[in-house]
C-alpha cells in the first residue's frame, strides 16, 4: 500500500508548515493535496493511513482534501494535447502510440488550514 508512505511524508510536511506559518502550538483543521491520477491513489487508503497517522499530533482529527488531476498528454504525431486514460498511451486524434505525458504525475501539498485553539 504505497498511500500509506505517502501520507506519512504529506503529515510530516503538513505539521511542519502548520507550525511555522502558525507556531508551535498550531493546529492543523484541514490538509489538501493535489495527487495526479498517475500515482492511482485509492482515496480510502489515503484517508485510512491518514487517520492513524495524525492520531496524538496537532493534525488529529482535520480533513484531508485530495484533489485529483487527470493525465494530460500531447502527442509528437499531430500536435494534439488534452486527457488521456491509462494504461493507453495512445494519440485519439492520429493513433500515434506512445504520446508525452505532460500532466498527471503532480503529487504535493497544495493547502494546511490551521485552527488557532485560543
Ligand atoms: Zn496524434
Amino acid at each position: 500500500m504505497h498511500e500509506f508512505a505517502i501520507t506519512e511524508r504529506l503529515v510530516e510536511t503538513a505539521l511542519r508548515t502548520a507550525a511555522e506559518s502558525a507556531g508551535p502550538d498550531a493546529r492543523v483543521r484541514r490538509v489538501r493535496m493535489v495527487a495526479g491520477a498517475l500515482h492511482a491513489l485509492v482515496e480510502d487508503n489515503m484517508q485510512m493511513a491518514y487517520a492513524v497517522l495524525t492520531r496524538g499530533t496537532a493534525a488529529e482529527g482535520s480533513r484531508l482534501e485530495i484533489v485529483r488531476r487527470p493525465v494530460i498528454a500531447a502527442c509528437g504525431g499531430c500536435g494534439w494535447s488534452g486527457e488521456i486514460t491509462p494504461p493507453f498511451f495512445v494519440c485519439p486524434r492520429c493513433e500515434h502510440v506512445g504520446v508525452e505525458v505532460t500532466g498527471g504525475k503532480e503529487l504535493f501539498l497544495e493547502e494546511v488550514e490551521t485552527a488557532d485553539e485560543h
